[in-house]
Parts: structure tokens; sequence; C-alpha cells
């Protein structure tokens, strides 16, 4: 069975896309810790970030880079926290927070749903920063 992150990748089921490339995509967490919040994937569906090969894992982590880069030019922030979880989604994904302060990171705080126009106003600005 594929995971939901495949099922977004094959088109199935929408997101807010940021940014693609040939092996990854990166989107907005649905229920953002953060304005900002985005989900760096690998598009071959692995669980466990730790079982991806050393290559696969390297340009996982590059392409990361790239999408902090366009996150920290389009959301003000102090800098672009990273965390990988996990426990939900068992396809390998990174986490890009843009925070100020440690408590942005906080997974376990109420996560207030956020307008469905102001996700895709953050997506657009995010998406046209990424090179
Ligand atoms: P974890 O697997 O513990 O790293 O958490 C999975 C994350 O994926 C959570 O922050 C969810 O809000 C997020 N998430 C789950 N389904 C979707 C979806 N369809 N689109 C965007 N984000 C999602």
């Amino acid at each position: 069975m594929s995971s939901i992150f495949s099922k977004i990748i094959a088109g199935e089921i929408p997101c807010y896309k940021v940014a693609e490339d040939d092996k990854h995509i990166a989107f907005l967490d649905i229920n953002p810790v953060a304005p900002g919040h985005t989900l760096v994937v690998p598009k071959r569906e692995v669980s466990y970030i730790f079982d991806m090969d050393d290559q696969e894992l390297a340009e996982f982590n590059v392409f990361a880079k790239r999408v902090a880069k366009a996150l920290e030019k389009a959301i003000p922030c102090k800098r672009i926290g990273m965390t990988v979880i996990g426990l939900e989604v068992p396809h390998a994904h990174i986490h890009l927070i843009p925070i100020n302060v440690e408590a942005d990171m906080a997974f376990n705080k109420e996560r207030p749903e956020v307008d469905k126009t102001l996700m895709q106003a953050i997506a657009t600005s995010v998406a046209k920063e990424f090179v």
C-alpha cells in the first residue's frame, strides 16, 4: 500500500507544493507548527530515513538545503529549524520550520488550523524563491 505522501507525489491527493525535482518533493505541512512549516520527501517510498543509502540521503539533504534557503527568503525568521520524527507517516521526510525562538519547533503544542488561502500564498511565495 502506498503512503499518503506517495499519493501526493502521484497527484492523487492535493498539496501546497513548494519545490520538486526528479527525486524529491517539498510541500507545506497540512497542520503546521509555524507558518511555512514544510515537509521534504523523497519520491522513492522508504519508511525510515536511516534506511536510505548514503548517496540517496546526501542528495535528500542537499535538496532540503535548497528548500531551506527558499524558506529563509520567503518567511521572516531567524533560522530554519530541521527535524525528523516519522512516527505518523511511514515515508521518510524532513520537517523544515521557520523559527524565531526554540518554542517554534514544539510539535506537542496545539496547532491552529491555517486558512487555505494563506497556505496557498505561503507556498507560492516559497516556490518563487526556490532555485
Ligand atoms: P511525523 O510522521 O510524525 O513526522 O508527522 C507527519 C507530519 O505530516 C505531521 O506534521 C502532519 O501534519 C503531516 N501531514 C500528514 N498528512 C499530510 C498531508 N496530506 N499533507 C501535508 N502534511 C501532512
